[in-house]
């Protein structure tokens, strides 16, 4: 596995440089500018320590790598993406699951990142403990900062327990009516005509929400539905194929807008924090995290 040592000497210290994933949302956030390097994370799992419910990883492994591993231990982390898609890249776009009611989200995951700073140097963010409360919490800026911050080179992430079974259901019921019959539903989607409900835990418990969905007119699907990226900022209008989930109220579509309006206070406070993280914008020069 490549060291943080030679990650950090493949960024340097002068040149526009950019990190590249599994390259599944590469242009979110506006073209990369000409003649930006650009370089790959550490791949690969460092150490896994289930007993304290944390994972330390390179950036560059692979998402559904790390799930996999993670569910031998019954483990999972809450992030959500692509097969291609790898850790570094689902945190640099903040990418939580459509689970996120009841699983938490992407911002939440990270406890700790070694990351390559603009001057070129090497610096650690957060900690290796869920219990962590001293100095800034830079970890939760990275996430959703599509690498124009600092570029993550390893993180030690939270995990939480997998539910051993889940099962999606569909039918016409409203959400009032679906927190009736079950408690913290994973996800409650509606595509502007049918609700899909996706309950998730224990055996007994999911059987049991399962038996009192089904008396209201809800049917089991056959197989897990099919749900979109989540659309940053968007709010309910055409869903076009895409979900509105109803407990959050995200939208998942393929039908990217990048058009979301910004007010005038976050686009300041941003730029100041571009500006002390990256004075001179080489991290990811052309890339909008809004
Ligand atoms: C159910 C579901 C939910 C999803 N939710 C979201 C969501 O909430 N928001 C969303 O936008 N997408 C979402 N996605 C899409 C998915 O998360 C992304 O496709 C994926 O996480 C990006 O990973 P990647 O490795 O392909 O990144 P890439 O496409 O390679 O890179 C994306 C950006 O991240 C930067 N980057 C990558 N690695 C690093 C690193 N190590 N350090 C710093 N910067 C880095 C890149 O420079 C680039 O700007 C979702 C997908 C699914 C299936």
């Amino acid at each position: 596995m490549k060291s943080m040592e030679e990650f950090r000497e493949e960024i340097g210290d002068t040149s526009f440089v950019s990190v590249r994933g599994g390259g599944t949302r590469w242009n979110l956030g506006g073209p990369l500018r000409e003649g930006t390097i650009i370089v790959e994370a550490p791949k690969g799992v460092i150490n896994y320590k289930p007993e304290e419910m944390i994972v330390r990883v390179g950036a560059g492994t692979k998402l559904s790598t790390l799930q996999d591993d993670l569910s031998e231990l019954k483990q999972e982390v809450a992030l959500a993406g692509f097969s291609e898609s790898t850790v570094g890249g689902s945190l640099a776009v903040g990418s939580s699951s459509h689970r996120r009611a009841r699983i938490g989200a992407a911002c939440d995951v990270l406890l700790q990142a070694d990351c390559v700073g603009a001057d070129g140097k090497q610096f650690v963010a957060g900690g290796p403990t869920v219990k962590n409360v001293t100095g800034y919490d830079i970890c939760r800026l990275l996430v959703s900062s599509l690498g124009t911050l600092a570029l993550i080179g390893v993180v030690t992430l939270r995990t939480r327990p997998k539910p051993e079974i889940g099962v999606w259901l569909k039918g016409e019921l409203d959400f009032g009516e679906i927190a009736n019959c079950c408690y913290r539903p994973a996800s409650v989607l509606y595509d502007g005509s049918k609700t899909f409900v996706f309950i998730e835990g224990y055996e007994a418990d999911v059987e049991k929400e399962r038996v009192f969905l089904e008396k209201v007119g809800m049917t089991v699907m056959d197989r897990a539905l099919e749900i979109p990226p989540l659309q940053k900022g968007e709010t309910k209008k055409d869903l076009n194929g895409g979900f509105l989930d109803l407990q959050t109220g995200d939208v998942y579509s393929n039908d990217a807008n990048s058009n979301i309006e910004v007010s005038e206070e976050v686009q300041r406070l941003s730029n100041r924090i571009k500006q002390n993280f990256d004075p001179t914008g080489r991290l990811n020069p052309g890339r909008k995290p809004h």
